[in-house]
């Protein structure tokens, strides 16, 4: 077994749809990913079920409260001999990008763990929780999308889910740029060609304008992650080329 993930949640069923599907899926029956949900709500210290409760110092809806997410939590502790590596998904969090996504998947158990309605009591958080990831500025109403998401990158990382690393290492974000785009037949659809140099077989003209149109999406769509980045004169030159037009960043070539 190559990792294993235990999602703790209210909504095991939104976990378990995804995890029967697709790569994941197939991974999962391969026997490289293990992934596990357990119940909150199973760790409830009352007779009914009840895991959540109302906010001191007052204010709109319920949080999760310390006990039965500390129960919950302590069963995953109770199976296993290597402690667990154990990640709140949160808004508050870091936001996860791939460099995130290559250090969890060296873990060999990740506990995610999901909050609903306000969120969870902080006390439990700072008890046995070791990081907090974020899937982005934005507000979801579980955790749960945050684990699947946080589940399948990590899960593409694992040797043996996708063919191999070549599926992957020159794909969007692994080395600080965005991929080029790509197509596949016909040569013209709706009167739109493939770019010649795809069709003409050389290899490393291939591989060059791959990466040139990887830049030039990076320079069009991500000004953050193209700032990081140090230009050839060649590679700033086709960025004018492509933009018809002298880049605000360009420096003096
Ligand atoms: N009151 C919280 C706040 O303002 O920061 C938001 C709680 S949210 C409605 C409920 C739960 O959804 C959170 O406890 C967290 O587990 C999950 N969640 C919401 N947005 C998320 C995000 N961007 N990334 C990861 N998890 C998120």
């Amino acid at each position: 077994m190559e990792l294993i993930f235990t999602v703790l949640t209210l909504f095991p069923k939104q976990i378990s749809d995804f995890m029967e599907t697709s790569i994941v899926g197939r991974a999962t029956k391969k026997g490289l990913l293990d992934i596990r949900c357990v119940d909150i709500r199973d760790h409830a210290d009352n007779d009914h079920g009840k895991v959540d409760d109302t906010l001191y110092g007052g204010g709109k809806g319920m949080l999760l409260a310390c006990e039965p997410v500390y129960r919950a939590w302590n069963s995953v502790l109770s199976g296993g001999d290597v402690k667990p590596h154990t990640v709140y998904l949160s808004p508050k969090g870091k936001v996860l990008n791939q460099d995130k996504v290559i250090e969890l998947s060296q873990h060999k158990h990740l506990v995610l763990l999901c909050g609903h309605y306000e969120g969870i009591d902080q006390r439990v958080l700072d008890s046995v929780v070791d990081e907090e990831i974020s899937i982005g500025d934005y507000v979801l109403t579980g955790g749960e999308v945050a684990a699947c998401v946080v589940i399948d990158a990590v899960s593409r990382m694992i040797p043996g889910v996708l063919p191999d690393a070549s599926a992957y290492e020159n794909e969007s974000h692994m080395h600080g740029t965005l991929e080029s785009p790509h197509y596949t037949k016909p040569d013209e659809w709706n009167g739109i060609e493939v770019p010649e140099v795809l069709r003409n077989g050389h290899h490393a003209e291939i591989e060059k304008w791959r990466r040139l149109e990887g830049l030039y999406l990076t320079y069009k769509n991500r000004k953050d992650l193209f700032e990081k980045l140090e230009l050839t004169p060649d590679e700033w030159a086709y960025i004018i080329q492509r933009e018809g037009q002298k880049p605000r960043e360009m420096p003096e070539i």
